[in-house]
């Protein structure tokens, strides 16, 4: 943050200097001042609500952002038009936030696309290494065929005609998925488990993490491991890049200040700010190259914490909408709400027969197959979801989340989320990735 705020108030200094001293304040500078705000500000709002952020003040300046500001601006706004600036811009939010559309990903591509042209403009002829010169133009294409691969790869959407299909895929956990959920309203399909309707693309989808608009178009099963090529490869764009042009950088600052090489150069030059402000400032190039400096590494830090974040999940076994799920499960346990509800006098061998010969479909047993299950730990073995334990929220007045299957009875209370398996999670890293890059029925 303090990194931040000096880098801006470096910013404010140049700007005034400017004129004066014939320095050049280009509109790559606005472009670069710009993203360090919108690049700090996105940060917040996506990973200030995090537990690990409660307190600080990242998380007070998300609550400031997000809830604080929010409501001060409504309440100016009713006041003065009568909430009509309200209006109009949460109608324009809803139509960029919960409508399809390219202009995030059209968004995305000018930026890129601008800031390639002024890398090959500026700082590729100081690139003289072969290999450097080799693998640059491969690398930096990468962005745009994943881009177009994520974009235009059916992400699963559930149609009536592959909704069987989709069934037979992922089995009902009991917990966050379970096979009497109502058939969605819209697509009027059952829901297979892990599946979410997708306010957005209007269609259920197999798999699903989220709408991303980035792609415009929504991660799942069969575009996910597409989606994280996507974040890969522009996490190496910015890495490579911030690289390559601060090396660029490095080479003209020796050869300017000295030219005796590295050995005439005093103890922490590198330290000597003034030295490089005016290193960057003394030709266009330099102003442009490191203004693509500064744009990478400031953009750096959000992708590696979001592709950090999906790397958690998998490794977890979860997608980002199941992540959520089990947060509200982990509040149903700590509240004391999650039950066991057990089938008394079930067989279970007689129950994975049946199940085994409806060919494998769990929706019409309504329960899941028997699966022996390892517990976090690793330690303890038991049978969990296989069939004859499901879970169930018991809110106040006794409402539940779900109706009691035929002939269950509540037996205990769940009393700690440890108890509780995810039955995605494979159990390895390995498998988890499996599972990721090679879906089923492609
Ligand atoms: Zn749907
Ligand atoms: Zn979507």
């Amino acid at each position: 943050m303090r990194f931040i705020l000096s880098l801006i108030a470096q910013f404010s200094v140049v700007a005034q200097s400017t004129p004066g001293q014939g320095m050049k304040f280009t509109a790559l500078h606005y472009v670069v001042a710009f993203i360090v705000i919108f690049s700090t500000v996105v940060f917040i709002v996506l990973f200030g609500r995090l537990p690990t952020f409660k307190g600080t003040i990242v998380g007070k300046a998300h609550i400031l952002l997000w809830h604080r500001i929010p409501a001060k601006l409504a309440a100016i706004d009713k006041t003065v038009t009568g909430g009509r600036i309200c209006n109009a811009t949460s109608s324009w939010g809803n139509y960029l936030i919960n409508e399809k559309h390219w202009g995030v990903a059209a968004f995305y591509v000018t930026v890129l696309t601008v800031a390639l042209i002024f890398f090959f403009k500026d700082a590729w002829r100081y690139i003289t290494n072969p290999i450097h010169r080799l693998l640059i133009p491969p690398l930096a294409f990468q962005p745009y065929f994943y881009l177009y691969l994520s974009a235009f790869t059916d992400p699963g959407t559930i149609t009536p005609s592959n909704v069987s299909r989709q069934l037979e895929i992922f089995r009902y956990d009991d917990i966050i998925f379970y096979p009497d959920m109502p058939p969605c309203r819209t697509c009027r399909t059952p829901k297979p488990a892990r599946s979410k309707h997708c306010g957005v693309c209007k269609h259920c989808i197999a798999r699903m993490d989220h709408h991303c608009a980035w792609i415009n178009n929504c991660v799942g099963y069969y575009n996910y491991r597409f989606f994280l090529g996507f974040i890969v490869s522009n996490l190496i764009v910015l890495s490579y890049g911030s690289y390559l042009t601060f090396t660029v950088l490095y080479m003209e600052y020796m050869r300017q200040y000295f030219p005796g090489g590295y050995d005439s150069a005093p103890k922490y030059f590198w330290a000597d700010y003034v030295k490089w402000i005016k290193l960057i400032h003394s030709q266009n190039w330099t102003a442009t190259v490191s203004s693509l400096f500064m744009i990478a590494t400031l953009v750096c830090p959000l992708v590696i914490a979001f592709l950090a974040q999906h790397i958690l999940f998998i490794h977890q076994g979860v997608t980002t909408n199941e992540s959520e799920k089990w947060g509200e499960v982990e509040w149903a346990v700590k509240n004391g709400m999650l039950y066991i509800y057990e089938n008394c006098g079930f067989n279970a061998e007689n129950d994975v027969a049946e199940t085994a010969s409806g060919s494998g479909s769990e929706s019409e047993s309504g329960l899941a197959r028997s699966r022996p299950a390892v517990l976090t730990n690793g330690t303890q073995i038991k049978l969990e979801n296989n069939g004859r334990r499901v879970y169930i929220q018991v809110y106040g007045e006794g409402e539940m989340n779900r109706s009691v299957p035929h002939g269950m009875v509540q037996s205990e209370k769940v009393p700690d989320l440890d108890s509780i398996c995810n039955i995605y999670d494979k159990g390895g890293f390995f498998k988890n990735w499996g599972e990721v890059f090679f879906p089923k029925y492609t």
